[in-house]
């Protein structure tokens, strides 16, 4: 039995935080590493004896591609056809890299990594899950923050790794054609574009430890993610065709495109193209010298060269969203009330009164939930208790009301 003082090898707890230390030659494991343990070497067999050649690779076409992406993300045209290009072309090169009667002097594709930049909430999370669903392909979305909050020069981007094992069931050769989407890239951008001025040590190092990943190297990768110690076994995975989608808000780069197209058009004399630019979107003009300038290394931007856009959501747009998607919010509550035996309508005044509060609060497409369902709330409590009821109809009376009694949490949010 252990003693007072010993501690699990593994995880570095006592016996009085952890339970009794079962003792080896060399050490302790705890009951929680042990059963960690045991689930990863099941894993690991199970993926050593399935032999089971990959399933071929079924390509949709771009515009098979985007008519999905069509059913779920409202606008946002351009970000889609370009988003449903790569993901073709990314088949095609798999299945290019397969053949085996080509021959070493055929030409080499490279892969296409693709950033969006598009405000908060204007569907770019929206558009990597929804291309998930059609992919066969394994996919995994990361979060960029959470490797810069390890600190230290990178060791954790591996981690970006360990989900896309983790999203193939460990399977490796199935990891190695997977695609990934890095959410928040812009987080990780340095603070100031001139590096020899101020460094910023751990934005600068994560990109720098991504560039390998990027390139397309053999990374050992820890199975159960975490942070990198001797007696792990790691995992070899090739990144050579994995495709990386990554996204970002990239806030305050409408400054750096407007300077660039200032200064381009003032060079061209060409005032009324200014005046333009001024009133449009600027974010549509994005190119990669904007993503240098707003803290990118210009390797990493150099390995991304798709560059797409999304546009801000007007009023219309979130007028859609309400209701078009096959999944809309309005379209849920209709199948829940459903399921009781009532038929739920909303007037058209009603889902504009919604709009026009989530534009007052500032909420955008992500308030339009909390809005329906501060809405909806009361009325589905009593719902299940009043058995005559088979008929809810929302008016806008009804939605200012119960936006307005809830004002005060709704405008924090
Ligand atoms: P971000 O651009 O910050 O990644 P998200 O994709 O997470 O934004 O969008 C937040 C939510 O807003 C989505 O879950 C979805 O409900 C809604 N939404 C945003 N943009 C769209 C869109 N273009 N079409 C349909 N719903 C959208």
């Amino acid at each position: 039995m252990a003693k007072k003082t010993d501690v699990c090898s593994f995880c570095g707890m006592s016996e009085k935080e952890v339970g009794p230390l079962l003792q080896g030659i060399h050490g302790m494991i705890c009951y929680n590493c042990s059963k960690r343990a045991n689930e990863l070497f099941t894993i690991l067999n199970e993926k050593e004896k399935n032999n089971t050649p990959e399933p071929p690779l079924q390509i949709k076409t771009p515009q098979e591609i985007k008519a999905h992406l069509d059913d779920y993300v409202i606008g946002q045209d351009a970000a889609k056809r370009i988003l449903a290009v790569a993901v073709y072309n990314h088949y095609k090169r798999l299945l290019y890299q397969s053949d085996k009667k080509r021959s070493a002097n055929d030409v080499e594709i490279e892969k296409s990594n693709i950033v969006i930049v598009g405000e908060t909430g204007t569907g770019k999370t929206l558009l990597a899950r929804t291309i998930s669903k059609i992919l066969n392909v394994p996919f995994c979305i990361v979060d960029a923050t959470t490797l810069t909050e390890a600190g230290y020069v990178g060791e954790d981007v591996e981690n970006i790794l360990t989900r896309l094992l983790q999203a193939a069931d460990y399977n490796v050769q199935a990891a190695e054609r997977g695609i990934v989407f890095i959410d928040e890239i812009d987080k990780i951008a340095r603070k100031s574009d001139n590096p020899s001025i101020t460094r910023d040590v751990s934005g600068e190092g994560v990109q720098q430890a991504m560039l390998k990943l990027l390139e397309g190297a053999v990374v050992n990768v820890p199975p159960q993610g975490g942070r990198k110690h001797p007696e792990q076994k790691m995992i070899a995975v090739n990144t050579q065709n994995i495709l990386f989608i990554s996204g970002g808000a990239f806030d305050g780069i409408e400054r750096h495109i407007a300077a660039r197209l200032k200064a381009h058009v003032i060079g061209f004399k060409e005032a009324s193209s200014r005046n333009n630019a001024k009133d449009d979107n600027l974010l549509k003009y994005v190119q990669p010298q904007d993503l240098k300038r707003f803290g990118l290394i210009p390797e990493l931007v150099g390995r991304f060269p798709v560059l797409a856009s999304l546009n801000p959501l007007d009023r219309e747009a979130l007028q859609r969203i309400l209701s078009e998607p096959k999944n809309a919010i309005t379209k849920q509550y209709k199948a829940l009330f459903a399921m009781d035996g009532v038929e739920l309508t909303y007037d058209k005044a009603a889902l504009e009164m919604v709009v026009d509060k989530a534009i007052e609060f500032k909420l955008g497409a992500r308030g339009l939930r909390s809005l329906m369902e501060t809405v909806m709330t009361d009325i589905m409590f009593d719902l299940p208790s009043k058995k005559e009821t088979t008929k809810v109809r929302i008016t806008a009376k009804m939605v200012e009301e119960k936006i307005d009694k809830n004002r005060d949490t709704l405008s924090m949010s």
